[in-house]
This record gives C-alpha cells, sequence and structure tokens, in this order.
C-alpha cells in the first residue's frame, strides 16, 4: 500500500475514534464526511466539497448524493455494492477500493474510499466516517504513460534512449526491426555499434548538442545494422531531463528512410527522363537531317536506358531507289560493327525489322530465337558482348518499319518495363522526325531539278533572245530616220531588253543556288556610278524624277561594278514600280566610318514590318499590295546575295501607304 492511502487510513481512524477539533477536521487536505447509520451525510469538510464539486445538505442527503457511481472499468456500480453502503450494512472497514464518481458538472474522479463504521458504547453501529482519497491525476498519468508506452512499443520507428555517454538505457521494438539487435542485446551496450566506422564524429558531435540542451532534428545519415547493412536514417534526438531538470540523456527516434530515399530517386529519375524525353524531341523535331537525328536518338536512348551500347539501323533508299542501311552508333566505336556488316534477316533481328514489336530480354544468349543461324550460331566472334538486349522498330506513319533501334549491356536483366516505355516514346518521335525528314529530303531533291530547270530553260532562252535582239537592231539601223515602222522596233527592242533583263535574273537565281555567281572585283568610285545610273534610269523614266540627295563624289569601294550597278537598278526600278502616286524618288550615299553606305528611298506603298524580312527571299512577293504591279519576286534576293557576298548588308525602312528606303552598306576600299 503506498504512503498515501497509509495516511489516509490513520486520519480516518483518528476521526472516527477522536474528536478532532472541527477546524482541523475542516481545512484537512482529504475529503472526509461522516453519515448516520441510515447513511444520511451528517458533515463533512472543505475537501469534500471540492471533490462532489457541490454542498450536501446535511442529514438530508444519503451518502450517495446525486452522484452516479463506477467500477474502475467504467461499468456502472451498484449503490449497495458500494464500499460505503457495504460498511454500513455489515459494520466492516473497506480500505482503497477504487470507485469512479462523476461530478454533476460531469467531471470523472478517481476515488479510493476508506469508510469505517462507528460504534457506540453497546457495540451498536451508529454511522461511517468515509476517507476519499482522490487519486484522479494518479490516474491521469498511468494512462498516459500507458499510452505512451504503447505508442513506443508499436512504432516502426526506432525509439532508443540512451544516457550522456552514450550507452542505450531503452530500445523498443522499432529499434530491434531495424537494426536487428533485441532489447536485450542493446541495452547497457554504446550506441556506437549503429554507428559506421567513418561516420563516429557525428555521435560526438550529437552528444555535444545534448549536453547543450540542445535539439537535433531530421539529420540524415546512414547506420548499421547488427548484419552491418548500412541503410539510410532520418534522426531526431531530444535531450532527457530529470524531475529537476537536469539533462540526464538523450531520446533518439531513428526513421527508416530508405523507401523514401527510394522514392525520390525513382521521381527524380523520372523528373530526368522527362526533361530528357523533351529535350530530345525538342532537338530532333528540329532537325531535317536522317543522320543527324538518328544520332540523337541513339546517343539518348542508350543514355535513358543505361545501355552500355546502342545502334539504330535506318532503311534508306538511294538516289536509284536501292534501299541501303544508314546506322548510328553510341557507347561503342565504328569499328567495334564495320567488320560484321549489316544485322541479317536472323530469328533475334526480324521481329524488329518485320515490326513485329518491342523485344526486351534479359539474356539474349538464352533466348530461344538465339543462336540458330549459320555461319556464326550466335553473336560472331568479337562482337559487342551482348547479354541485356531492348530492340524497339521504328514504324513511319504509314506503317513501314523504317528502322530498328537496338540497345545491350554486357549485364543480364538490365532493361526494364519502364525502359521500353521511354524508349518506345522516343522512337515515336523519331519516327515522326524521320518522316519529316524524307518529306523535306524529297522537297529537297524536287527543289534542285527546279532550280536545274530555271537554269537550263533561261539558258537556253538566252541564244535566241540575243539573235533576235542582233536582228532587230540591224533592221532598225537599215531603216531610214523617217520611217513609220522605226517606232515599232525601237519598242520591240525595249520589250526585248526587259525580257532578257528577266532570263537574265532569272539565270543570276540558278547560280546562286549551284553557290556559282561569279565576282570581278575592281577598286571604283560609288558615286560616280550612282550618277551614271540615276542618268541612263532618268532617260527611260518619265513618271519620276530621281534625285541624287547627297554631295559627297569620291568614295572608292573594291567591288564588282556590274553587279553592284545591277542592285542600284534594282532598287530604283523598284522605288518608281512601287510608289505609282509618287512623282521623285531619292537616293543619296554617304561614309559610315568604314563603310559607303547607298540609300533609295520612295514615297509609295510600303511594306508591313512582319514583312519586312521575308522579301528578300527568292520568289517572295507581298501578295495583297504587288499583286498588280509585275515582277518575279527575286530581284531582292538577287541583291541581298550581292552585298552580302560584298561583306555588306541591307536595311529597310519602311511604313506602309507613306513609302520605303532602302539601304545596304559595303567595305570602302
Ligand atoms: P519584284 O519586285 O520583282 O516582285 P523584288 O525581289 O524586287 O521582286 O521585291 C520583292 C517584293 O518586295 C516585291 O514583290 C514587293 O512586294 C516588295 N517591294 C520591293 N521593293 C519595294 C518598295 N520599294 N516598296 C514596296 N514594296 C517593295
Amino acid at each position: 500500500m503506498d504512503a498515501v492511502t497509509t495516511n489516509a487510513e490513520e486520519i480516518t481512524h483518528l476521526i472516527a475514534n477522536t474528536k478532532l477539533p472541527y477546524e482541523l477536521f475542516d481545512n484537512l487536505p482529504v475529503a472526509i464526511y461522516t453519515c448516520d447509520k441510515d447513511g444520511y451525510i451528517t458533515s463533512f469538510n472543505n475537501a469534500a466539497v471540492k471533490l462532489w464539486g457541490r454542498t450536501p445538505e446535511t442529514n438530508k442527503e444519503l451518502w450517495c448524493g446525486s452522484w452516479k457511481i463506477f467500477k474502475p472499468n467504467g461499468q456502472p456500480l451498484p449503490l449497495d455494492t458500494c464500499p460505503m453502503a457495504r460498511t454500513l450494512k455489515e459494520g466492516i472497514a473497506i480500505e482503497g477500493e477504487e470507485i469512479i464518481i462523476q461530478r454533476p458538472d460531469g467531471a470523472l474522479i478517481n476515488v479510493l474510499p476508506y469508510p469505517i463504521p462507528i460504534f457506540d458504547a453497546n457495540g451498536t453501529i451508529t454511522g461511517a466516517v468515509n476517507t476519499l482519497i482522490d487519486i484522479t491525476e494518479q490516474r491521469n498519468s498511468e494512462r498516459k504513460q500507458a499510452m505512451l508506452a504503447s505508442i513506443i512499443t508499436t512504432s516502426e520507428d526506432a525509439i532508443i534512449s540512451k544516457t550522456l555517454d552514450g550507452i542505450v538505457t531503452s530500445w523498443n521494438y522499432g529499434a530491434e526491426q531495424l537494426f536487428g539487435y533485441t532489447e536485450s542485446e542493446a541495452i547497457g551496450r554504446s550506441i556506437t555499434m549503429l554507428i559506421p566506422q567513418d561516420r563516429l564524429m557525428e555521435e560526438t558531435e550529437i552528444l555535444s548538442k545534448i549536453r547543450k540542451g540542445e535539439k537535433v532534428e531530421h539529420y540524415k545519415t546512414l547506420r548499421m545494422t547488427k548484419n552491418g547493412v548500412e541503410i539510410p536514417v532520418s534522426l531526431a534526438i531530444s535531450p532527457m531531463v530529470d524531475t529537476k531538470g537536469n539533462i540526464i540523456g538523450a531520446s533518439k527516434i531513428a526513421r527508416n528512410v530508405s523507401k523514401q530515399q527510394l522514392a525520390e530517386q525513382t521521381l527524380q529519375q523520372y523528373a530526368e527522363n522527362l526533361e530528357i524525353l523533351n529535350t530530345v524531341g525538342k532537338v530532333i523535331s528540329e532537325k531535317l537531317d536522317v543522320q543527324e537525328i538518328l544520332q540523337n536518338v541513339t546517343d539518348a536512348t542508350t543514355m535513358l536506358s543505361g545501355a552500355a551500347f546502342g545502334a539504330f539501323f535506318y532503311n534508306k533508299l538511294d538516289e536509284e531507289g536501292e534501299s541501303y542501311m544508314l546506322y548510328t552508333l553510341s557507347g561503342a566505336p565504328r569499328e567495334a560493327f564495320e567488320k560484321f556488316g549489316m544485322p541479317r534477316n536472323t530469328d533475334v533481328f526480324a521481329h524488329t525489322f518485320n515490326g513485329l514489336g518491342i523485344v526486351r530480354v534479359d539474356d539474349i544468349t538464352k533466348d530461344p530465337r538465339y543462336g540458330h543461324n549459320h555461319p556464326h550460331y550466335g553473336m560472331p566472334k568479337g562482337h559487342l558482348p551482348v547479354v541485356s538486349y531492348l530492340a524497339v522498330p521504328v514504324v513511319s506513319k504509314s506503317g513501314a518499319v523504317i528502322g530498328g533501334l537496338f540497345l545491350g549491356h554486357p549485364e543480364p536483366g538490365r532493361f526494364t518495363k519502364e525502359h521500353e516505355i521511354l524508349i518506345s516514346g522516343v522512337t515515336s518521335q523519331a519516327s515522326v522526325a524521320l518522316d519529316n525528314a524524307k518529306l523535306y529530303e524529297e522537297i529537297q531533291v524536287l527543289n534542285s531539278k527546279k532550280d536545274e530547270f530555271i537554269g537550263l530553260a533561261s539558258h537556253e532562252l538566252k541564244t535566241p533572245m540575243t539573235s533576235l535582239n542582233g536582228y532587230l537592231q540591224i533592221i532598225d539601223r537599215s531603216l531610214p530616220a523617217d520611217d513609220k515602222n522605226k517606232l515599232f522596233i525601237q519598242k520591240a527592242l525595249s520589250q526585248i531588253n526587259k525580257l532578257s533583263g528577266l532570263i537574265s535574273d532569272l539565270l543570276d537565281v540558278s547560280k546562286i543556288e549551284a553557290g556559282k555567281l561569279p565576282f570581278t572585283y575592281a577598286a571604283f568610285n560609288l558615286p560616280q556610278l550612282i550618277e551614271e545610273v540615276v542618268d541612263l534610269m532618268q532617260y527611260s523614266t518619265k513618271s519620276h524624277r530621281i534625285i541624287i540627295c547627297s554631295d559627297i563624289s569620291d568614295l572608292l569601294v573594291n567591288a564588282d561594278r556590274q553587279r553592284l550597278e545591277q542592285v542600284i537598278i534594282n532598287l530604283i526600278s523598284n522605288a518608281i514600280k512601287y510608289s505609282p502616286q509618287a512623282d521623285h524618288v531619292n537616293i543619296s550615299v554617304s561614309r559610315q566610318n568604314d563603310k559607303a553606305v547607298v540609300a533609295v528611298q520612295d514615297f509609295g506603298i510600303g511594306i508591313k514590318k512582319e514583312q519586312h524580312d521575308r522579301i528578300f527571299s527568292r520568289f517572295y512577293r507581298v501578295d495583297d499590295v504587288a499583286s498588280h504591279i509585275s515582277g518575279l519576286g527575286i530581284g531582292l534576293y538577287i541583291s541581298n546575295e550581292i552585298i552580302t557576298r560584298h561583306q555588306g548588308k541591307f536595311s529597310v525602312d519602311s511604313e506602309t501607304g507613306k513609302g520605303s528606303t532602302f539601304k545596304f552598306e559595303i567595305p570602302l576600299e
């Protein structure tokens, strides 16, 4: 029996057998009341009022008052079996049988009652005195303790306590599970048994923090199990204090974070893969060169799958329509493949080249499809050591198999379902890119055929045109000055001139495309050239005045005179052509640092900003405004090429409805 109950008994006996002074009784720290033989309360002290939560009326209320009474397990306790009822009935003292009473405010109080009967001189029972010891707090803290103990026992985390010297003092089930030591094996041993050799310093640091009363939280580190396996853990360590507040040790919670780490790594891997997929997708969709696409895809998929080597075989048709195989490699030099030739139609490869689906095998050398074909019956000697094998057919939109991607690793079981999904994601992007590249190649072929035709046609047209020009000039000269047909011959000659201008422009275009536009450089005076061109053009232009707005007369450039003339003529004729409502065109030449700058300004229809770059492309014409004005859309293309070849550049400043200024600059001599 504990100290409290012993005191209670003594006090009860005192009250029962002696007459206590009223004040002392009233102010005793334990609840005491008396009742007569019928159970009516005759007296009680302040502590009883506090415990009951109300003041009963003496001689009117029974000892059981209006309280509900329960057994310690919470079940209702019949009143006649209550300790006090039994004392009154049987005349016996009862010691500390715990009951729970419910106060009027609903609060439950755990009580140890000590009812003692009171007898008169004849030994007849006259009543009883009862001492009630309130043990609610004690019970609550016991409950809390039990709950904590159960949490600690059932926790999946390892919960350990240790002294300030690092000696284990408690070890829960979670710790047993995590570290493999039983409670009895662990208690009394140093916590350093869990710390890998190269991390022993951590314990010194942790303990020094604990001694200072500091906590250590979310400390990610490695700890060692009984079997010597290192596991990643997250530690939370707090100082433990005694009732006086002295630090006496540390409590430590260790959580196994392997799963979390694995999940984080997987997530990170996914994020990285997604990024690679995105980048690969972007890179290959921008490429139009088959070899480059294949290389990018091979590199990316080899990396994504963790393959040791990867190869992409691609069926391509040459100009004669013959099929041949292009291939790219990653992780292995070309020599590693060259001596074996292209993959043959063996059972292993056929599946892929026939587009029958993905083949993923943990060990290809054990696959039933492997090793049946003459002459090698498996991999040729000296072949890369492929064990893990992943092959994905690459199928175009039309359903035709255009190639296969093959990944290998010298160890078995290296490729997973995830790799399969990832790689087939890349190959489907690749097949779109390869389709596009094929289309582009076809367009390129058609384009060069078109260029070839333009070159040939304009060349063929030039000869009859020159003869026609010659004959017309002979007729012109042979006619007397007043002949009325002379005017028609002049008109025909001017049309022939226009036509041969167009033909030579077309010829220039095909020469530019073939990279064969010839240039002859010589030093000459640019302002003088401009004057000559303006004079010549003004002669045949009635609608506009061509005004030279600069007074510079000497500016030497080293350039192809004829080609620059061609550019200036083109700019002035455009300025006239595209300003039908205006009456003049300005041209200026100036020097800016070591450059000569020529600007041609008109006050015509102008060009929208978004068209500024496009008008320099081949055959490009601004359709909405310029459609009624004749032209082929090649003048600026040729001019731009000429200026670029002179290490110069073009610029346009234009506003629709107000006019345009075309400028070019070329280096001075
Ligand atoms: P073309 O004049 O034969 O069509 P160019 O290559 O010389 O070919 O010019 C390309 C296009 O640029 C023209 O079709 C026209 O739409 C536009 N352009 C060129 N010069 C001017 C200008 N001075 N003002 C307005 N538009 C112009």
